[in-house]
């Protein structure tokens, strides 16, 4: 099912042909086409969660709270500001340029390309979309051929509302991917993995196009002793094993200080019987492993630490239990590749300062989460360590929230997303100028007298 280079090609002198229009610069029409997209995913609700269910195992709650419901507040949070964002900002002008304005215009870039990754492979395609369309571009989306059912559905849903000179879904792999990656988009937006973003990156400056990257890494969880363990053990374990541990935030590993390791382990434990029953393979509202080669992956990690809980797999089902692993070898492969799945290595510290020049060794991780009620602890913590994004005494939640940018540093990606950070990412910020004819100032022309000193 890859789509080809001539098809492709066409494709994008289309939407660019859509583009030069102006169609889709009218603030109606952006309106008009959100409202569309979320009424056809509230009509395909049901379709959404049948495909998610088959290509990821995604319980119903699942696929409601982190593919579907999070679709609805970001186009409900953009319907509802566009106008304000949309809108020209006057700005101040220096005391040089007395008698002009200065204002930016936000413009769309253009037909834009949206590459998505298989482990939210529904919102992971259509969030970014929902910032193409609301700043006035033209978009191609390419879904993750690694979840076909949900790939094929998005074509679908899409195609029922929308032009493909507007929006269109090219389905495929790395093929067509990679045929994509040539055609000179005006904006490359990527979700994925940290050596293909590497591809994207290198094959946009080609074109200089520019992109927003949204990586991965390892996202530290740092608790210390004073933290609420109870708390901070459901917190975490909700994070964890989300999605079988297959979200790009997901804890990667924990530093524990050492006084608490205990406690905290066994409230783990708790959470994990208590949130999917004393055996997690059998259960509705546990996910699995997406593709044999990640099945396979994950468990070699297995055999990189003490298994403390869990371990438990079925081959049948790419399954893998909930898993605590006892302080592997910080040079082990499960301590130095993206986990991306349920399996969570437990490293003990005894001084913060450890923790902190354990995590500041590594690429900056794309989330971090630090459990305290020390303030101290925290402004050391915040100040010290840099990462994308991330929460103090909780686990996942930044990236629900449209207030807040969501995305990497250095490694773990470029550029971030969300609310307004959408709207501005799809968006060139074009400043004018405008100048008084009312009078002139000669003393910049290089005729001038008395040339003005401005220092
Ligand atoms: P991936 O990088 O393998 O694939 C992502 C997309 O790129 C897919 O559509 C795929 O078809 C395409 N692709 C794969 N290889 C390619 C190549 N050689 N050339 C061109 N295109 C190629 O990632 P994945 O396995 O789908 O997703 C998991 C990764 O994504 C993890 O690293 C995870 O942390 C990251 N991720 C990041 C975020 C975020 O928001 N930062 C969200 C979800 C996932």
């Amino acid at each position: 099912m890859e789509t080809s280079r001539s098809e492709i090609t066409d494709l994008l002198s289309r939407q660019k042909a859509y583009f030069a229009d102006q169609k889709t610069k009218d603030l109606s029409f952006r309106i008009e086409q959100l409202v569309k997209l979320k009424a056809a995913i509230k009509k395909h609700e049901g379709k959404i969660t049948e495909a998610l269910a088959l290509d990821l195992h995604k319980s119903e709650l699942e696929a409601y709270s982190t593919e579907i419901g999070i679709l609805y507040e970001e186009i409900n949070f953009t319907l509802k500001r566009l106008k304000g964002w949309a809108k020209p900002e006057r700005v101040r002008t220096a005391l040089t340029h007395t008698g002009s304005k200065g204002f930016v215009i936000k413009e769309p870039f253009g037909s834009v390309l949206i590459i998505a990754p298989w482990n939210y492979p529904f919102q992971l395609a259509l969030s970014p979309l929902v910032g193409a369309i609301a700043a006035g571009n033209t978009a191609v989306i390419k879904p993750s051929e690694l979840t076909p059912n949900v790939s094929a559905l998005i074509k679908d849903l899409l195609g029922e509302i929308y032009t493909d000179s507007f929006i269109a879904t090219v389905e495929g792999g790395v093929p067509t991917s990679e045929a994509l990656l040539e055609q000179p988009f005006d904006y490359i937006f990527f979700t994925g993995s940290v050596p293909v973003g590497k591809i994207v990156m290198e094959a946009a400056s080609k074109h200089l196009t520019p992109v927003t990257l949204e990586l991965g890494g390892k996202s530290p969880v740092i608790v210390h002793k004073d933290a609420n363990i109870t708390l901070a053990a459901k917190r975490i374990v909700f994070g964890k094993f989300t999605n079988a541990g297959q979200t790009c935030i997901a804890p990667d590993y924990l530093l524990v200080h050492k006084e608490v390791k205990q406690e905290l382990q066994e409230a783990m434990q708790e959470a994990v019987l208590e949130f999917y029953g004393e055996n997690p393979l059998e259960s509705t509202r546990y996910s699995k492993i997406v593709s044999k080669r990640h099945y396979d992956r994950l468990t070699g990690y297995l055999s990189d630490g003490k298994i403390l809980f869990g371990g438990n797999r079925s081959d049948e089902d790419h399954r893998i239990e909930p898993t605590f692993l006892d302080s592997p070898d910080p040079a082990s492969p499960v301590m130095n590749e993206e986990i991306f799945g349920p399996i969570f290595p437990v490293l003990e510290f005894t001084e913060l300062e450890e923790a902190i020049t354990f995590i500041n060794g590594r690429p900056k991780p794309l989330a971090l989460y630090l459990f305290t009620e020390s303030r101290e602890i925290e402004k050391e913590v915040l100040g010290r360590v840099s990462f994308g994004g991330g929460c103090v005494n909780d686990t996942l939640m930044h990236i629900a929230t449209p207030y807040l940018p969501f995305g990497g540093v250095g490694e773990s990606g470029m550029g971030n997303y969300h609310g307004k950070y959408s709207f501005d990412t799809f968006s060139h910020s074009k400043s004018v100028l405008k100048q008084t004819s009312r009078f002139d100032f000669s003393f910049r022309y290089p005729s001038a007298k008395n040339g003005l000193k401005l220092i």
